[in-house]
């Protein structure tokens, strides 16, 4: 890890349920622990960032230049009884919160016929929905449920750059809710 930012963590701020306990959660994991699909046109340098938020209030960032660098460092952070909570960052693609498609059937009367007929359709379903509760929302930079909270400095933003204060940001990455 390189680069620590001394910025403390607002202690207003709302904390979500840290990755390793959202890590128990089976779907979570499994998506955790997927290959994430980048195109290689947002696959140059490094695409990856982990940031840390320690015990005592500072915050680390590192980056990647491959999704496993970046999971093999979350896995060590999530361990280390020093750091509070860790994201796994997506730099360039933004993520939606995953779904699966899911079959389901439905009976058509066709007009003019008497007998209903079953159909096959698909749908797509939310597959983390149960871990994404108010007032936690996705991120789709951190890839997780997370807490959105209004910043006039954020440690993962250059100072150069003017927050619009009323939106609500990510507490670790920074990224604006998605509305
Ligand atoms: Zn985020």
């Amino acid at each position: 890890m390189h680069g620590s930012f001394p910025i403390t963590y607002d202690p207003g701020v709302i904390k979500p349920p840290p990755l390793r306990t959202l890590l128990e959660d089976a779907a979570f994991r499994r998506y955790m622990k997927t290959l994430p699909s980048l195109p290689d046109n947002l696959s140059w340098g490094k695409p990856w960032a982990v940031i840390a938020l320690r015990t005592d209030g500072k915050w680390m960032m590192g980056k990647f230049g491959q999704y496993g660098q970046a999971w093999q460092m979350t896995v060590r952070l999530i361990r280390d009884t020093d750091i509070e909570d860790v994201s796994l960052v997506s730099r360039r693609r933004l993520f939606a919160p995953p779904t699966r498609t899911e079959d389901y059937k439905v009976r058509v009367r066709a007009r003019g016929l008497t007998a209903a007929k079953i159909e096959t359709r698909t749908r797509e379903v939310p597959v983390l929905a149960h871990l994404i509760e108010y007032p936690y929302a996705w991120c789709v930079r951190c890839r997780r449920p997370s807490s959105f909270e209004q910043f006039t400095r954020h440690h993962a933003i250059p100072r150069n750059v003017p927050l619009d204060e009323g939106a609500p940001r990510c507490v670790f990455c920074g990224m604006r809710l998605a509305s």
